[in-house]
């Protein structure tokens, strides 16, 4: 792929030619004290010289010195929350002269332009699509959202604590699944981005930008980068033989010492970028004269999930649940989509508010103390 350079004045010209074609342009934003994805109409919006340290269970935000826009890690948000909402009407019916008029919900036309996205949360959108349009049923609301958006990747320059995406082969490279690619160079004064095109669509809106051909050191330099990324990510997922550890421990007695530090919040689930489990609830409104059925994110931490007409729920304890959600992630999902539910964002240890860690808790299903 040829690389470009821009200046880091040139952002605003990439979001107005995103804008210009019709995209909502969405990126990373600093509300509460978090790094969350919005809205945005300018960089200035984004997290200028904000940086993140993250550990299991704790998060914080502090300040760079040199107005850095990507120098932070994942935070709570992530991108399924626009691709697959919390919350999705999916029909509505109407009692109209005694007969009942069934409206089904069409999908969302909005077409969004996401900034920042990260080698795992592409991965985790990979991983979504072949949970949404992969076999014979598509998910038609995702599909429509998914295939409208375009992508602004970032290469990461920053880890945390929280991340293992190399041990997943997820990153922190971007390699393909994006429109354009964005690394960020800071050095001396000069602040400018090495901008790559994925796609058709990226070269486009690449002619409506101020560019340069990318120098040799600005290259070297922007390799650099990911390397010294690369090398900042201590945390390590052994995923060999990963389906068997699982299958063949389904008993063992680290479950229940799981479940006696697992508060069975559910955070987890929330945050993971490739979790997808939902529920459907109906509405009507007092004049018994309209009702709606919603669709809205659930998770297998909740007891209600895995209740059975006259059984009951089928995962009473918390040591079930969280040995379900676990074993999805890391082995049966691999039977089920053909590859791993986890990406290595490190979200789901982040924002455990117990701290608890999967890396660990394989580990020790291996039989090693970390
Ligand atoms: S593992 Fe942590 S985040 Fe997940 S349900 Fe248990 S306490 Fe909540
Ligand atoms: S399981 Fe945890 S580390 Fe893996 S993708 Fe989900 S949130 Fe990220």
């Amino acid at each position: 792929m040829t690389a470009f350079s821009i200046d880091r004045s040139e952002l605003d010209s990439l979001f107005q030619a995103l804008k210009k074609r019709g995209y909502e342009v969405v990126g990373p934003t600093l509300q509460d004290q978090a790094i969350v994805y919005d809205y945005i109409e300018s960089s200035a919006e984004l997290p200028v010289g904000m940086s993140d340290e993250q550990e299991a269970g704790s998060y914080r935000l502090k300040k760079r010195s040199d107005g850095a826009l990507f120098a932070y890690a994942v935070g709570p948000h992530a991108w399924k929350k626009f691709l697959h909402p919390s919350h999705q009407r999916l029909w509505t019916v109407k009692k109209q002269k005694g007969d009942l008029q069934f409206i089904s919900e069409k999908p969302n036309s909005i077409r969004y332009a996401f900034i920042g996205v990260r080698a795992c949360d592409i991965a985790a959108m990979q991983v979504q699509d072949k949970v949404f349009l992969s076999g014979t049923e598509k998910n038609y609301f995702y599909k429509e959202l998914r295939e409208n958006t375009f992508i602004v990747g970032v290469n990461c320059s920053h880890a945390v604590s929280t991340c293992f995406c190399t041990s997943m082969q997820t990153g922190p490279k971007l390699l393909s699944g994006f429109d354009l690619s964005l690394t960020e160079l800071i050095e001396n004064e000069r602040h400018i981005f090495l901008l790559k095109c994925g796609s058709k669509k990226g070269e486009e809106v690449l002619q409506e930008l101020s560019y340069d051909q990318a120098k040799p050191a600005e290259q070297e330099a922007a390799q650099k980068l990911i390397e010294n990324t690369s090398q900042q990510i201590n945390k390590n997922l052994d995923v060999s033989n990963i389906q068997e550890l699982f299958y063949q421990n389904y008993e063992h007695s680290h479950w229940e010492d799981v479940a006696e530090r697992c508060l069975s919040c559910a955070n987890c689930t929330m945050v993971c970028p490739t979790c997808f489990c939902t529920t459907v609830e109906d509405v009507s409104d007092l004049s018994g004269d309209h009702s709606e059925r919603w669709q809205k994110w659930d998770s297998c931490f909740s007891l209600d999930f895995s209740y059975t007409h006259g059984t009951g729920p089928r995962r009473s304890s918390i040591k079930s649940r969280y040995r379900q959600w676990l074993t999805h992630k890391l082995a049966t999902w691999i039977d089920q989509f053909g590859s791993s539910g986890c990406v290595g964002c490190g979200r789901c240890i982040t924002w455990c508010p117990v701290g608890i860690d999967l890396t660990q808790e394989v580990a020790a299903l291996r039989g090693i103390q970390k």
